[in-house]
């Protein structure tokens, strides 16, 4: 389920085209990502899910549950210890159902919804706000000033003190905590504290190339042996087409 919008989301396992899909495309993270969504994820009871009008952290989320679904739950991240002459390697690993419980939605006291319209407002404040939208990140990106953008198509208030925005910057992180977070973790070696960046689209978009990237050998197994167009290979379930290859595979060394 969807962590902000509560939608509930069926993915299918993907296919070679998928799988092409993902080694080629030229977008950039968030639209590479929004286009997979499209392609692979339907609501619970198989219908298409809006994903422009979803909170922009149910992108993220959404991304955490493809990689679990296909790869597994577990993420092994590392970095390399930034201590004076140390360099050991640091590594971090976290699985992504306690990442999506720890970033868990909840609504503050202090704000209140406007009942059927998708904003909200702060108790004695003149503010109306709403949730940042996969849409409202497209267009965003596209500006010059993105950050600015952003505010004016989500904050409605007469005027933004600093109070009000460290007040509406805590009610948002409440509604829909950040995925795109930091993590922690200490230096085996020198015990070294560092945080490194975590982008789930960035993350889960390069993991999934790297897991992709033997479909090209698997592909041509597949044609050489059975003389199969490429289209219907691609089109089998990646299952499916890894069955037949290692069938091919081990044929080839038995015989
Ligand atoms: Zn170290």
């Amino acid at each position: 389920m969807l962590p902000v919008s509560g939608v509930a989301l069926a993915l299918r396992e993907p296919t070679g085209e998928d799988e092409i899909y993902v080694l080629e495309t030229t977008l950039a993270p968030l639209p590479a990502v929004l286009e997979l969504a499209r392609r692979v994820a339907t609501t619970f009871t198989g219908g298409p899910v809006d994903w422009a009008s979803l909170p922009a952290t149910d992108l993220d989320a959404a991304a955490l549950m493809v990689r679990r679904s296909w790869i597994g739950d577990v993420i092994r991240t590392d970095a390399s210890c930034p201590g004076t002459g140390c360099r050991e390697r640091i590594d971090v690993s976290f699985g992504i159902g306690d990442y999506l419980r720890h970033h868990r939605p909840r609504r503050p006291r202090s704000v209140i919804g406007m009942a059927g319209t998708g904003w909200f407002t702060l108790t004695g404040a003149a503010v109306r706000f709403r949730l940042p939208t996969v849409a409202d990140l497209l267009a965003a990106a596209a500006c010059d000033q993105p950050a600015e953008e952003l505010c004016s198509r989500c904050i409605d208030a007469p005027e933004l003190s600093r109070p009000l925005a460290r007040r509406l910057d805590r009610a948002l992180s409440a509604l829909a905590p950040n995925l795109d977070d930091l993590l922690g973790g200490s230096c085996p070696a020198c015990g070294h504290q560092v945080t490194m960046r975590f982008d789930p689209l960035a993350y889960t978009l390069a993991e999934l190339r790297q897991a992709f990237s033997g479909i090209h050998l698997e592909v041509h197994a597949l044609a050489s042996a059975y003389g199969w167009p490429e289209a219907a290979i691609l089109a089998l379930p990646r299952s499916r087409r890894r069955r037949y290859a290692s069938m091919i595979d081990r044929e080839r060394r038995a015989g």
